[in-house]
């Protein structure tokens, strides 16, 4: 996509050209907003394209199980009408112990209370859905067949291509490097290719969240931070051969599926920072090595090809910052997504959409409020994984 040039104004200005800001851009101009999205780099070169792929909505929270199977819903819908992979292969998380089973039992009533329809499985049932799993450990296991994975390239691709259709402007390898306020109203950005007139603003940056608030000078204390979190990828064995994520938390909180050319990608818990740095390190390859290989033994056979670092930009509750920043009009946030931001971006897309044209939404935006760190109202820890 050739960067175009900067618009000298433009309504909506979303800051970020990751899975948030371009879904975001594309339901705005849907709903025939002026908006224009400013990019550092190009569209998807933050954590999106170095992303794991997995859209879940086994979570352990209300909040979140609902944004998640609204998100579904769109993923659905949009992979049908653009014609990317989305492909629903399910979620299933190994469970080892008494107390991890107690606990998923208690997530699955959530998920089953809105809809999700999860279950507790056998063992066997697991190895008939995964043939390839070491099941001697495993006591039971938490199944959703409507989860799925996307290939964060085209479905990035796609929204963006889409946003464009119905007049969104991506601009890209374009820096925001500071904010017009006046009297506590935004009046426009700098930026690295010139100045652009806005009223409202979007901070969708994710990792970077922290640097753009403090150029719009807000005092409200959002703690995002960056983490490098590592991926891997495999040579490709039999297609189909592993159809769902897998996850196993006794074994390194290891997350692992193949990707449509038959590879297997993911990772584990293994986290360093916070940090903005992005080598891959020794470590991470060895105990990546060593936990894929607990679930699944044959992968012993398998060459490493590959592996890579990106970002979790991660709050203390692991639940993302969303919401309107009261002290400056009108600015948003949709930032710190815990490593969990590409599933969520679809209905998160919609939620911040709703609040900036509507002032409200029917999805529960609230857990997700950019105040609650200040007022040391932290929610309970979302189900992180990887
Ligand atoms: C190894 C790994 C595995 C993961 N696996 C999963 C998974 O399976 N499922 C899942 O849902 N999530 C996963 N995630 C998390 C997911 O990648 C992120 O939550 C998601 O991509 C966040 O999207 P975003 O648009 O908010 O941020 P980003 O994609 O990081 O986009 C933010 C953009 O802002 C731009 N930017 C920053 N500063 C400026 C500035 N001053 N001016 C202009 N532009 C700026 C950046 O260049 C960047 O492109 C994983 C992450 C990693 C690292």
């Amino acid at each position: 996509m050739p960067s175009k040039e900067l618009p000298g104004r433009s309504d909506i200005v979303i800051i970020g050209g990751g899975i948030v800001g371009v879904t975001l851009a594309h339901e705005l101009a849907k709903r025939g907003e002026e908006v224009t999205v400013i990019e550092k780099r190009f569209i998807g070169s933050g954590s999106t394209f170095r992303c794991g792929t997995g859209i879940r909505q086994q979570f352990n929270d209300e909040a979140n199980v609902q944004v998640m199977k609204r998100s579904v819903e769109l993923w659905k819908k949009y992979s049908e009408e653009y014609s990317f992979s989305f492909e629903q292969t399910g979620y299933l998380f190994l469970l080892y112990d008494d107390d991890e089973v107690e606990e998923f039992k208690q997530n699955i009533a959530i998920q089953n209370r809105f809809g999700v329809p999860t279950r507790l499985i056998t063992p066997e049932e697991a190895k008939e859905i995964v043939p390839l799993l070491d099941i001697s450990e495993v006591i039971a296991a938490s199944w959703n067949p409507t989860d799925g994975k996307a290939d964060p390239f085209y479905a990035t691709a796609a929204f963006a291509l889409n946003a464009e259709h119905f007049g969104a402007k991506l601009v890209e390898y374009t820096e925001v490097k500071d904010f017009i306020v006046e009297n506590g109203e935004i009046k426009g950005l700098k930026t690295s290719r010139g100045t652009i007139k806005t009223g409202t603003v979007i901070n969708a940056t994710n990792a970077w969240a922290k640097l753009i608030n403090a150029m719009a000078g807000i005092s409200v204390k959002i703690p995002i931070e960056p983490y490098k979190h590592q991926a891997v990828i495999t040579q490709p064995i039999k297609k189909g051969a592993i159809r769902p994520m897998v996850i196993s938390f006794k074994y390194g909180h290891a997350y692992l599926t193949q990707t449509a050319h038959g590879g297997v990608v993911g990772g584990v818990g293994y986290e360093l920072g916070p940090t903005y740095d992005l080598n891959p390190t020794y470590e991470f390859l060895r105990e990546v090595s060593y936990y894929f290989t607990k679930i699944i033994p044959a992968l012993r056979e398998l060459l490493i090809l590959r592996t890579w670092a990106g970002y979790y930009a991660k709050t203390p509750d692991s639940n993302p910052a969303i919401g309107k920043i009261e002290e400056l009009s009108d600015y948003y946030i949709a930032a710190g997504f815990s490593g969990h931001g590409f599933m969520m971006a679809p209905a998160v897309a919609e939620m911040v959409a709703d609040l900036v044209t509507k002032g409200r939404t029917s999805l529960p935006v609230e857990w997700y409020d950019p105040y609650r760190f200040e007022r040391g109202e932290l929610r309970g820890e979302a189900l992180q994984m990887g």
